[in-house]
């Protein structure tokens, strides 16, 4: 049993972050479930869109912002993430993280679809990366943090836990810590703590192409949800349009927005550029409407892909910004300064997530959220490139702040019972796993992807079921394994991606639906 002060559940961007300030108030500890650089942040190519130009500002950054979301955004939140950016980079700089920079000493800041201005502060094509090893330096030298590596979280302790009764109905809901998997002696452990903050990121394995590297299976949201906590707009589902197509290789490999921001074209298969007929921003458009058109494309050839061209910029400048890129693309025999990239859709942002008020609080007492595991706010029903390692920092402060002022007044729970498995077997059936996770992620591709219908839905739904009644009964007399866990998880997750989807009867921002292809005058965010 551990018992301390900030659980912090994650080590990308939001949980380091929180865990840097939190470590000068008390006891830290991070559990993360794999190696601890292991992370969507790592593979953050782009940047972080930051107002840092004097030709910039912030109105423009918000408006931005706000036209991305679709009407979504909640414009206070929107407000001071982007006020509050600026502050919470200078910081990650000062923890030791290079962004580039010209010449002239002034930072190299790029352009992405959606952006008024050129305000993405990057470190060559590798941001993600360079953030992530700065962040680690720091926690290292930190002796207030521990970093329990191969740690998987199974479940909140609430007051379930103590035997009593806990539904959708009960109002004071208060987290107690984690049922936590050691997978390296397979027991499961109790962590208890004063505050825990979930920082579990995203979720694109819940479908069969993603951009995102396996641990993103949307634990941190299908363990709120289970505690019975509240989760927002889950059909928001930000595909990226451009991965590289390269059948085989799985999580797909992303072709930054950069690439377009720089001059990149999209063209058919017989060189024709088709963005100008869906959007007079042409290749730069917001994704959403990108990733439509490359589907619509895509629908109309019978093709597996379209291309992406930047061969009228020199080698030698393709070279200096996107090297990681432009190595991926040669080892499979494409040299991007000559060829056309041949790219294709696939998930890779979740905007809805736990929901969390401007503070990041979750309606689970004791508990908080950021990163992409959280709905914010920020997004709305899209998220503008670049803007999500922004709003990480920028909510890991302001839980920070929050929690510091709470953390002394609570006290850990002793009475809390350990992980009860008696019941349980060791499967010799693992292959049933991956075949679910197989069937999940394909139903989802298939039937819940950009473009959806009320036909396919119910068609999602339906075969859902029938895995998650297999996959239910499979946990509840095994014993714990992790792609166990990650299966009920993305099943979990699933679930709320479709329901959330039928609750919309509209087609805004991320969600496009061919039986309600227009806006509805009403508001409303999908909370479950
Ligand atoms: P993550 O960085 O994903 O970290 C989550 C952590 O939680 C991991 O350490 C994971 O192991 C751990 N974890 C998960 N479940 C459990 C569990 N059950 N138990 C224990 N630990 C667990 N955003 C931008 O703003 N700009 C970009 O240019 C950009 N490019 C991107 C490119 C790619 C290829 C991808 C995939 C994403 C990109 N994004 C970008 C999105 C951005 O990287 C993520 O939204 C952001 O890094 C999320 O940070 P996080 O800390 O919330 O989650």
């Amino acid at each position: 049993m551990h018992e301390i002060d900030f659980l912090v559940i994650g080590s990308g961007i939001a949980g380091l972050s929180f865990a840097l300030k939190a470590a000068n108030h008390g006891k830290v500890m991070i559990i993360t479930k794999s190696n601890e650089d292991e992370s969507n942040t790592k593979y953050a190519q782009g940047g972080v869109a930051v107002v840092v130009d004097k030709s910039d500002s912030f109105e423009k950054h918000i408006t931005d912002t706000l036209i991305a979301g679709d009407g979504l955004c909640d414009v206070k939140v929107v407000e001071n993430v982007v006020r509050e950016g600026p502050k919470r980079i200078q910081e990650i700089i000062d923890y030791g993280t290079h962004f580039d920079k010209r010449t002239d000493g002034v930072y190299d800041l790029a352009r992405e679809g959606g952006h008024s201005e050129h305000r993405v502060l990057h470190y060559k094509d590798v941001t993600g990366f360079e953030i992530e090893r700065a962040l680690l330096e720091k926690v290292h030298e930190n002796p207030n943090i521990s970093v329990l590596t191969h740690y998987f979280a199974v479940d909140l302790i609430t007051q379930h836990h103590l035997g009593k009764f806990v539904d959708k109905s009960t109002t004071d809901i208060t987290c107690y810590g984690v049922y936590v998997l050691n997978t390296v002696n397979n027991r499961v452990e109790k962590v208890l703590s004063k505050v825990t903050v979930m920082a579990s990121g995203g979720a694109g394995h819940v479908y069969a192409s993603t951009t995102n590297p396996v641990i993103a299976t949307g634990d941190g949201i299908a363990m709120v949800y289970r505690a019975k906590g509240k989760v927002r707009n889950m059909e928001f589902i930000q595909f990226h349009p451009t991965a590289l197509y390269n059948p085989g290789e799985y999580p797909a490999f992303l072709v930054s927005e950069a690439v377009r921001g720089f001059g990149g074209v999209l063209r058919r298969k017989n060189g024709d550029p088709f963005m100008e007929e869906y959007d007079s921003r042409g290749s730069l458009a917001p994704r959403d409407i990108v990733a439509r058109a490359i589907d619509s494309e895509m629908k109309k050839s019978g093709d597996d892909f379209v291309f992406l061209d930047i061969t009228h910029r020199t080698k030698e400048d393709i070279l200096k910004h996107f090297p990681n890129i432009y190595a991926k693309c040669l080892s499979i025999g494409i040299d991007m300064s000559r060829d056309y990239i041949p790219v294709t859709p696939a998930a890779h942002y979740l905007c809805g997530g736990i929901m969390v008020d401007e503070y990041g609080r979750s309606s689970i007492r004791n508990l908080y959220a950021c990163g992409e595991c959280a709905s914010t706010g920020l997004h709305g029903a899209n998220r503008l490139a670049s803007n999500s390692l922004l709003e990480a920092t920028v909510f890991a402060h302001r839980i920070y702040e929050d929690s510091i002022s709470q953390v002394n007044s609570i006290s850990v729970s002793g009475s809390i019972p350990d992980w009860d498995d008696s019941d349980t077997v060791l499967s010799n059936e693992d292959i049933l796993v991956t075949h679910n996770l197989r069937e999940t992620q394909k139903v989802m591709s298939d039937y819940v992807g950009i473009v959806r219908s009320d036909f396919r839905l119910e068609r999602a739904m339906r075969r859902l079921g029938l895995l998650y009644d297999e996959t239910e009964s499979f946990y509840k007399n095994t014993k714990l394994s992790v792609k166990l866990c990650e299966l009920r998880n993305v099943i979990q997750v699933a679930y709320l991606v479709i329901k959330s989807a039928m609750a919309r009867k509209e087609s805004r921002g991320l969600h496009y639906t061919t039986d309600y292809p227009e806006r509805s005058k009403e508001l409303v965010n999908t909370i479950f």
